[in-house]
């Protein structure tokens, strides 16, 4: 047990808590960025609809203007029938055909008058529409933009970091690295912890005045209630 090997297992566990919280972050931004896509996709996905529905309703309209237009024309081929009967019977076929006739051309100019008036609000509405959608998509690009170079700086930290836990790791001798590992798998990350104010860093729990005059002989104590190593500031 060298005299280093706390000093080396402390500067481990900092390298190690710094990449835990790099990588944090880096998985929150890729998350966020994430978010950002698909916000992104939303939102033409809405100005899209809109474009959508104005086509849907212009053609619609559309085909309400031909069909009015083929009930006029049979209207008026009835209305010369009429005065070419030869008997009441006819007269009164032709009539309720026209009645008919005249009941579904009203309907037809209602839904049409209808559909003129939502094609209107839909045209008067889409260009503020598509320029907020624009808006919204650069604001989002940006942060996008924002995230990702964050992202590339986390990443070179990392891999700075990296380095610099292969330097520190391969000077620890193997027995206490294992134990190291072992600990920061089961303790939450936290291998290595300070005691301050007589309690250890890890559990609060109060460390007996012996183990802490170890911890002074550079020595390598372990907390006895959540064995984690023990080290003073
Ligand atoms: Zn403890």
């Amino acid at each position: 047990m060298g005299e280093n090997e706390i000093d080396l297992l402390v500067q481990l566990q900092n390298i190690d808590s710094q990449l835990d919280e790099n990588n944090k972050k880096e998985e929150q931004f890729l998350s966020e960025i994430k978010n950002i896509d698909s916000e992104i996709k939303s939102t033409e996905q809405s100005l899209l609809s809109k474009k959508e529905e104005l086509k849907n309703t212009k053609k619609e309209r559309m085909e309400k203007e031909l069909r009015i237009k083929e009930l006029e024309d049979l209207l008026q081929k009835h209305e010369e029938e009429k005065y070419k009967v030869k008997s009441q019977h006819e007269f009164d076929t032709i009539y309720q055909k026209m009645a008919s006739l005249e009941k579904e051309k009203d309907k037809e100019e209602d839904d049409f008058l209808e559909l003129m008036e939502k094609e209107e609000q839909l045209s008067d509405l889409l260009p503020s529409l598509e320029k907020k959608s624009e808006q919204e998509k650069e604001r989002l690009s940006r942060e996008k933009d924002k995230l990702n170079s964050e992202l590339i700086s986390l990443k070179k930290t990392r891999e700075d970091l990296v380095k610099k836990r292969e330097q520190v790791a391969k000077k620890i001798s193997k027995v206490y690295y294992n134990q190291y590992e072992q600990l920061r798998k089961t303790k939450n990350g936290l291998a290595v912890v300070m005691v301050e104010n007589g309690v250890c860093g890890g559990c609060q729990v109060k460390i007996s005045p012996s183990l802490i005059g170890q911890i002074k002989h550079h020595q390598i104590v372990y907390c006895e209630n959540c064995n984690r190593i023990l080290y003073l500031r």
